[in-house]
């Protein structure tokens, strides 16, 4: 995608990318979004999941929902993906950091209406947490329909942010230190899954592959 003034990276430009496909990797991996808009003066940023259904970022949930309100009548809005891929520690305090992935896509979000649209970005919402969900699972009835609201913002004027590997070279200073420096990956791990009580048979395909 192209940067534009409110998109370009500033500090370690280096980190940075535009590019669709880095940006959409890092949307497809994450499984979070903090979505972000204006009120009154007043900055809400909510977490929410979500799905990229091609180049859009979508969002469900209640009609009653302020957060989706906000976004159906257009008001500017901001949404970012994060994922810690580990911590970065160093000899010196000023070199920790972590290792990530991480986007924010800035823009309008419409609101998909027509019933059919809807499901699919509903099933697409549904198989990002998990893989062949929405094969296993009963689709939403047109009053559950009707009672859930979709957004869709564009990833256009979006960007990627992302750090990995060791920590930064020594300080002078700090040569020979004591002080033990590398990297402690994280990655999330599925538990063991726990039936809900009266649901016999083995886990389902989908839980398998996430594990
Ligand atoms: C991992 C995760 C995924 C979620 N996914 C969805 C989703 O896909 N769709 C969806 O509609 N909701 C989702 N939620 C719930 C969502 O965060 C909001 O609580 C909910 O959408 C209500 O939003 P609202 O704008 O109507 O909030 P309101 O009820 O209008 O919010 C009023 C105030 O309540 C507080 N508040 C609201 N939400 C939270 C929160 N999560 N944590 C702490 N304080 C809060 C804030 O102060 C906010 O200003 C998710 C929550 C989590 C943690």
């Amino acid at each position: 995608v192209k940067p534009t003034p409110r998109t370009t990276i500033h500090r370690k430009p280096a980190r940075g990318s535009y590019d669709r496909d880095v940006i959409h990797g890092i949307i497809d991996a994450g499984l979070v979004a903090h979505v972000g808009y204006t009120i009154d003066d007043q900055p809400y940023v909510i977490p929410m999941v979500y799905a990229r259904l091609g180049d859009e970022l979508v969002l469900h949930g209640a009609i009653a929902s302020r957060t989706l309100g906000a976004a159906a009548d257009g008001i500017p809005m901001c949404a970012t993906i994060t994922i810690v891929d580990g911590l970065v520690l160093a000899q010196s305090w000023m070199h920790h950091s972590m290792n990530y992935r991480s986007v924010v896509v800035l823009g309008r979000a419409r609101e998909i209406t027509h019933p059919e649209a809807k499901r699919v970005a509903l099933s697409a919402v549904i198989d990002h947490a998990m893989r062949g969900r929405s094969m296993e699972a009963r689709p939403p009835n047109d009053k559950e329909l009707n009672a859930t609201r979709v957004i869709a913002l564009p990833i256009e004027e979006a960007s990627a942010k992302q750090r990995a590997g060791a920590p930064l070279p020594a300080d002078a200073e700090d040569v020979g230190s004591p002080a033990w420096a590398g990297v402690l990956p994280l990655r999330w791990t599925a538990g063991t899954p726990i039936a809900d009580t009266g649901v016999r048979g083995e886990p389902p395909a989908s839980l398998a592959r996430w594990r």
